[in-house]
């Protein structure tokens, strides 16, 4: 056996469960399967095809991992699958979200997702993903960064913070013995930190405990579900539970981004071989539970909004009702797309669907059928809890005429919940509730300085590197997009490279008395 196939045989071997076997050899080659996935249903094409893909696996299964195929290989009775076979089929794996539709369409209830996740992990293994250098770069900046999109912690909290400060808010960071662990998927605060300032304030109004880490800065999914690394998904997994376990929370809490929930409520098992330690809660639920115990104030929006179900929070992880409860409490125009619930077409964006830029032609090809999905309801907003979904609709909005270039038609869940909060908190004169968390009010400025993000700016300040990171937040196009509806930005970044020429007890004697500032003047409205 080559080398390649040979680790290849291994992975699969030691991922391989009594299921997997099940699915691989319980198919009847009815094809029934393409008719529910969307790759395969707009291009027509047999390699898109969900049986090509797991043809190819149960071919190396059949081959090399069973006496019949042992024998009737060496027969040449049985077909033998070469390292070619696998390079030439590899794109075909990535050219599936792992979304789990092809499966309600199977007589035998066969996983496809399933084998695809087998196959993603034996490429990794035996190095053969390799060469895609977007798997690549997801792994290595793993390894190396503990952010899959290659962004360092400096960065992430700079970028973060220039944003808060330039509006007022501020978010804990570090603080031991709040009840949640925020920890935000690497997609969310790569591409769309500026929208989820939002969700800080939702916090802060709500005066929920919890804390942001200095430390963990990635959810880990792009490493899990794309690049399906397991010795780093695992290292990444218990490293989230040392920072839980160091900050003493009680809960982890979550945006959903592709596949998160997914990630910890059930793949975590398989990667770390016992159950995450750690109840997961994700903010769709908490923001759910905080209108209807009246902690959240809301007024009930108009906006006309469908909702797009993710695949792997709603059919694989059953969180439909939440949404629709939801949406339910925060606007009086929601309507349905069809079909919906676990029977949604994907968005074709999570699990690498997005992410590899050789998808691009493709998924926007295949969209047509989310693009018809969301004409037809007529509705002004398309919705989704997930970050990734949502980059996606945006994307699939623009592709097919429904929203303008510069227009957002998509939003995730928690700008939705935002609308109907700034309004009645606007009604109450309680607009400040959003200022500062629970964690940080009413605290000496010194406690403030340590665990507040602009503290952690401060922080910053001293490093030799801040200036190049002043440089590369002025050639952002995140801030840059933030820009536009937040002009003060550019002088709060200006203001930032001028405290840089003090001299470093000038700039934390400064630092201390803007936070005393600060926290006075917006601690005791809680
Ligand atoms: S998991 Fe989804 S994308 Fe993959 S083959 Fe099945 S339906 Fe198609
Ligand atoms: S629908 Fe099920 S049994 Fe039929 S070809 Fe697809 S995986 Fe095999």
């Amino acid at each position: 056996m080559e080398a390649e196939m040979r680790v290849f045989v291994d992975s699969l071997r030691k991922n391989i469960t009594a299921e997997d076997v099940v699915n691989l050899e319980a198919c009847m080659d009815c094809k029934m399967c393409g008719e529910a996935c969307a790759w395969y249903l707009v291009t027509g094409d047999e390699k898109l095809h969900p049986t090509h893909k797991t043809g190819l696996i149960r071919q190396v299964y059949q081959r090399y991992m069973t006496i019949e195929g042992q024998i009737g290989g060496a027969l040449g009775l049985v077909p033998t699958p070469t390292v070619d076979d696998l390079k030439e089929n590899m794109r075909y794996f990535w050219a599936c979200t792992a979304c789990g539709r092809c499966t309600l369409a199977c007589p035998a209830g066969i996983s496809t997702r399933r084998i695809v996740r087998l196959a993603r992990a034996a490429y990794a293994d035996s190095g053969l993903s390799h060469a895609n250098p977007t798997i690549k770069s997801i792994i290595d900046n793993t390894e190396r960064y503990r952010h899959s999109f290659g962004l360092t912690i400096p960065q992430v909290i700079g970028r973060v913070g220039l944003f808060l400060r330039s509006e007022g808010i501020v978010a804990p960071v570090d603080v031991h013995g709040a009840e949640l662990l925020f920890v935000c998927p690497a997609a969310g605060n790569a591409k769309i930190p500026d929208y989820g300032i939002k969700m800080v304030k939702i916090l802060n109004a709500a005066g929920v405990s919890y804390t942001i880490s200095p430390r963990v800065i990635d959810t880990g999914t792009e490493i899990d579900h794309i690049a399906v690394h397991h010795n780093l998904s695992k290292q990444m997994l218990e490293e989230w539970e040392e920072e839980a376990d160091r900050l003493g929370v009680r809960k982890i809490l979550l945006v959903e981004c592709g596949c998160d929930a997914r990630t910890l409520y059930a793949e975590a098992s398989e990667v770390l071989g016992r159950p995450f330690r750690y109840p997961i809660v994700s903010v769709d639920t908490l923001m759910l539970d905080l209108i209807r115990e009246g902690r959240l104030p809301i007024e009930k929006t108009d906006l006309s909004v469908t909702l797009h179900d993710p695949c792997y929070a709603t059919r694989l992880s059953g969180l439909g009702d939440v949404f629709r409860d939801l949406l339910y409490l925060v606007t009086g125009n929601f309507v349905e797309m069809t079909p919906n619930r676990e029977h949604n077409y994907c968005c074709n964006g999570g699990a690498g669907g997005m992410r590899l830029p050789e998808n691009t032609d493709l998924r926007r090809k295949i969209s047509v059928l989310k693009a018809n999905q969301i004409r037809a309801t007529g509705a002004e907003y398309v919705t989704s809890p997930c970050v990734v979904c949502t980059l996606s609709l945006e994307d699939t909005c623009r592709t097919y005429g429904l929203a303008q270039s510069d227009e957002r038609m998509a939003l995730v869940l928690f700008e939705i919940v935002y609308e109907a909060m700034e309004p009645a908190l606007a009604k109450r004169g309680e607009l400040e509730r959003m200022y500062v968390p629970e964690e940080l009010r009413n605290r000496d400025p010194e406690f403030f300085l340590e665990h507040s993000i602009e503290g952690r700016m401060a922080a910053l300040m001293e490093m030799p590197e801040f200036p190049a990171l002043l440089d590369w937040l002025e050639r952002d196009e995140i801030v840059q997009r933030f820009a536009k509806d937040h002009p003060q930005v550019y002088d709060h970044l200006r203001a930032l490279r001028d405290m840089t020429t003090l001299t470093m007890p000038a700039l934390r004697a400064r630092a201390v008395a803007e936070q005393s500032s600060f926290g006075s003047r917006k601690g005791g409205d809680s």
